[in-house]
């Protein structure tokens, strides 16, 4: 499989607690930028591949004018028939979804669409400064139903300060009773440079104890296999088929190629990575030169550190024989410590994979710095 990422850095406005490659839309950068995205493309030389996934993230893509993302899609299908790809998706925020913005999506063949909702609590959603309803959502999905759209992801957040378990439950019960066949689920990170992170520090804000959050995940976990969302990646859940096949490409380490600020290619272990500054990015663009901020060979080591971070990430876990007939090596002896966590029930084998069980998916980071 090979993929390719469009990273679109606009917002209509920036959340407290993100630290995302992005800044507030101003319509002047948009149209510059879809030039130089236009421009990476050809510097890449895309169209000579064949791609299996598109993915267009951000930032918030649909903040780009109807009139921008048209010359986007227009220019990249100059490029790669989208209609060929087996998944393309966008990332959308609730706001921003209109008939128009649904027809123009389907005209040029986006299959799936993911909308950032984060949580339906109003309480929550005072915290986090994003607001919207199950009805307005319902009514949302229903237009991109309308023409013909009907792979839905959604975001959630949990672990919102101020959040409870009750709280929890009354954004499962909303997710669950929407015409949905994907859900992503995170749990709010304190970042850097964020202003919750500055909040923080001042001691005017207060996280969640790690407690009450691990309630909140195997909650999480428990309430939406009840309803048929198979648990398929640590915070990924879907109805069967409906796998995000773009994120399967990261997470089984295969190759992707990705344009924009801050997005990162990761071809035959060569990984580059574009500078986060816009102008910057802008003003290489413009004389045909690509602002690299990382460009490094991955060592087979460091290959296979990131095939077990990555691979265990999977509920189903790593296949020790796609791992052999991929390094030559067995895993087990590469990372000798790994019959010693299956001996402790750290991980367990069944089959011809190596997992976290279900028990401990919570300390999966923990179990991972075991490892490598
Ligand atoms: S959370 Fe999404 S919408 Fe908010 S600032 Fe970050 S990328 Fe933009």
């Amino acid at each position: 499989m090979l993929g390719l990422y469009i990273h679109i850095p606009f917002c209509n406005q920036i959340c407290p607690y993100c630290d995302f490659c992005k800044r507030v839309s101003q319509s002047s950068y948009q149209t510059q930028y879809i030039d130089a995205l236009l421009t990476e493309m050809k510097i890449k030389k895309l169209d000579q591949y064949s791609f299996d996934t598109v993915y267009i993230g951000g930032g918030t893509p649909s903040s780009l004018s109807l009139e921008n993302l048209d010359r986007l899609f227009l220019g990249i299908e100059k490029s790669i028939p989208l209609s060929y790809c087996q998944e393309v998706t966008i990332e959308v925020n609730p706001e921003d979804i209109t008939e128009e913005l649904a027809s123009l999506l389907a005209r040029h063949h986006i299959s799936r669409v993911s909308i950032g909702i984060q949580t339906f609590v109003p309480h929550l959603q005072q915290v986090i400064k994003r607001f919207t309803t199950r009805d307005d959502i319902h009514k949302k999905i229903a237009l991109f139903h309308q023409v013909g759209i009907n792979n839905i992801n959604i975001d959630l957040m949990y672990a919102i300060p101020g959040e409870t378990l009750d709280d929890v439950i009354a954004d499962l019960t909303c997710a669950v009773s929407l015409p949905i066949q994907h859900i992503s689920y995170y749990s709010l990170i304190l970042e850097e440079h964020t202003l919750f992170y500055h909040l923080y520090q001042k001691q005017k804000l207060t996280l969640i104890d790690e407690e009450l959050e691990e309630k909140m995940y195997y909650t999480i976990i428990d309430t939406l296999q009840k309803h048929q969302f198979h648990h398929y990646e640590t915070s990924n859940f879907s109805k069967i088929g409906y796998e995000s096949k773009h994120n399967l490409i990261y997470w089984n380490c295969e190759s992707y190629h990705a344009i924009g600020t801050s997005s990162s290619s990761y071809i035959n272990h060569h990984r580059s990575t574009n500078t986060r500054d816009l102008i910057s990015y802008l003003a290489y663009m413009q004389k045909g030169e690509i602002a690299l901020d990382e460009d490094e060979e991955i060592n087979e080591y460091e290959a296979m550190k990131e095939e077990v971070i990555l691979g265990l990430r999977k509920i189903q876990g790593i296949n020790i024989l796609a791992f052999q007939a991929k390094f030559q090596k067995s895993i087990i002896e590469v990372f000798p410590q790994i019959p010693f966590l299956i001996e402790e029930g750290l991980l367990e084998k069944k089959q011809n994979y190596i997992a976290i069980p279900y028990r401990y998916l919570y300390i999966t980071n923990h179990i991972l710095l075991k490892i490598i």
